[in-house]
């Protein structure tokens, strides 16, 4: 069973897996079609612990808890979802949002 939980920015949401909780960004109706395509595809990679673009692989990070760790996924340079190419498109999408007031739908 998948639950979600945004954030209060709604900037991300807390997917519930299981017993597996993932902090990812959250998908918005209104992001640009391209913006939404790549986030879905990370989003995708995180779930499934292996990219479908670039094959980069999950691994664990640093334990910030006991049982609360980080996953870690290296993608290629080139791959479309790399950090490099997906958080200067979501940092426009959200620079040009006015800020969330009370009530507003986080998506
Ligand atoms: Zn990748």
């Amino acid at each position: 069973m998948t639950t979600s939980h945004p954030l209060a920015d709604g900037h991300a949401q807390i997917l519930l897996v299981g017993e597996v909780a993932y902090l990812v960004p959250t998908i918005r109706p209104d992001m640009p079609p391209r913006l939404r395509r790549l986030l879905r595809l990370r989003l995708e990679a995180t779930l499934k612990g292996r990219c479908s673009r670039c094959s980069a692989t999950a691994t664990a990070g640093t334990p910030l808890a006991p049982r609360l760790g980080e996953l870690l996924i290296e993608h290629e340079g080139w791959c479309p979802v790399a950090d490099g190419a997906v958080a200067p498109l979501l940092a426009r999408y959200w620079s040009r949002r006015p800020r969330r007031t009370t009530g507003d739908d986080p998506g």
